[in-house]
């Protein structure tokens, strides 16, 4: 496993003192205080004026009660967050997860990739977070809508658009967004479009953001095979989850011409030899929003479905993790590189332990993280904001060229780190190296805040 420079190691120690009980903090605070090591000994003033342990401290962080009706007429309870936790480059920019394992250290560790992740797209965004534990598995319509008015009663006042500017997540989409735009716009009594991302096409969404985190891990993979002479044509990829990342991240990799063989959702995989059929995964999850499982039953032969256990058992050359974070440990990176595989890149956040990320590293494995791989989502929500701020709506070609610069821009700064940093191809070095230099620099040129 990598060590952490002497220097920063009272650094973690104060990180897991003051956030004793936030394990994914822990974990994503230590990833990035690994790489720092090496800036410090360059640079000796990042570490000046406690700079690195207040980029480890979240600006504010908000808990709140969120109460809602359901259909049966009882009156139910859940927590709502929002971490504000770095705002040097720009306002506070983030989803909300809707997901009953949904706690301030869930959303402080997604906060803290976040802030650097916005920071590699170069764009002028801060990094937040939010959610709450309601779980929107099985509520109604109404329910849903009751819930998101509620917890944008306390939210609102939180945000705004040189503020804090939320947008979707695990449980949060164009639906959601909605019911909570509609709820901010009454309480503000102003049209106020730049408060929110992934909003609906009709009302100041931008076309190309529900495609853009799954198309822009394609990307992203795309530029790292081709650092290596390689590219999608002809290989197998395997890719966790069957969510708008998931199901986006597919779009695209058939498009390069690689072959989708297995996803997944919270129940199970599917796996299809002839590739999986999109328009039917589609059709269940955006349509339906039914199983996974319901695949096998509507596609009839040469498929199966596996309930639990582990979609990385399927053989592939490329995997791509995109459920949730911790998916993927060091048993199914071991069963990974055994089947031959070459790339992974995280289209969620952190799903793979740091055990498997040790282990791809250790074989060889191209490996993206997730602040890297990831990043086309949020980007293209400080897109939105863009077209927002200048009451114009561009055409999704546009959009989407964009989202590519973007990508390949963020593949480079990466790769060039990482070489810079005499770790060449070290991804996971060159994204937090390269993330924490933007911040860090703004927050110096700011003073002492
Ligand atoms: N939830 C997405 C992420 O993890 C997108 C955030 C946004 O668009 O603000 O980056």
């Amino acid at each position: 496993m990598n060590t952490i420079d002497e220097k920063l190691q009272p650094i973690l120690s104060t990180v897991l003192h003051r956030n004793a009980g936030d394990p994914e903090f822990h974990q994503a605070a230590r990833e990035v205080l690994e790489s720092l090591g090496r800036v410090i000994a360059r640079n000796p003033e990042y570490s000046d004026d406690a700079l690195i342990e207040r980029i480890c401290e979240p600006e504010r962080q908000i808990i709140f009660r969120v109460p809602w009706i359901d259909d049966e007429n009882h009156v139910q309870i859940n927590r709502g967050f929002r971490v504000q936790f770095n705002s040097a480059l720009g306002p506070y920019k983030g989803g909300i997860r809707f997901h009953p394992s949904v706690n301030v250290g869930i959303i402080k560790f997604l906060g803290f990739e976040q802030t650097f992740k916005n920071a590699l797209t170069g764009l002028p965004i801060g990094g937040g977070k939010g959610g709450s534990d309601f779980d929107p598995k099985g509520k109604s319509d109404r329910e849903i809508m009751r819930f998101c008015q509620s917890f944008m009663v306390e939210l609102h006042r939180h945000i705004g658009e040189y503020v804090d500017v939320p947008a979707g997540d695990i449980g949060v989409g164009a639906r959601e967004i909605g019911y909570m735009f509609g709820m901010y716009k009454r309480l503000n009594n102003r049209f106020e479009a730049g408060v929110l991302t992934g909003k609906g096409l009709v009302y100041g969404g931008s076309r190309a953001r529900k495609e853009a985190t799954g198309f822009g891990t394609a990307f992203f993979v795309r530029s790292m095979l081709a650092a290596k002479n390689t590219d999608f044509e002809g290989k197998r990829v395997v890719v966790s989850g069957s969510g708008n990342v998931a199901i986006y991240a597919m779009e695209k990799i058939l498009s390069f011409g690689g072959k989708v063989v297995a996803c997944s959702d919270s129940s199970g995989y599917i796996v299809d030899e002839n590739g999986i059929d999109l328009d039917l995964v589609k059709q269940i999850k955006e349509v339906n929003r039914g199983r996974i499982s319901d695949y096998v039953e509507m596609k009839g032969q040469g498929c199966h479905h596996v309930k639990g256990g582990s979609v990385w058992n399927v053989p592939c050359e490329i995997a791509l993790p995109c459920a949730t974070q911790n998916e993927l440990n060091g048993n199914d990176a071991k069963v990974l590189v055994e089947n031959g595989v070459i790339a992974v890149a995280e289209g969620a956040n952190m799903p793979c332990t740091p055990e498997a990320v040790h282990l791809f590293q250790k074989a060889n494995v191209l490996f993206a993280p997730g602040k890297a791989a990831n990043a086309g989502g949020v980007a293209t929500s400080a897109l939105e904001m863009q077209q927002n701020a200048s009451r114009d709506s561009w055409s999704f070609a546009q959009t989407e060229s964009r989202l590519e610069e973007i990508m390949t821009n963020i593949h480079a700064a990466c790769h060039e780190t990482s070489e810079e940093y005499g770790a060449p191809g070290d991804y996971v070095l060159g994204a937090n190296i390269a993330g924490f230099v933007r911040v860090a620099d703004a927050m110096r040129a700011m003073g002492v805040i």
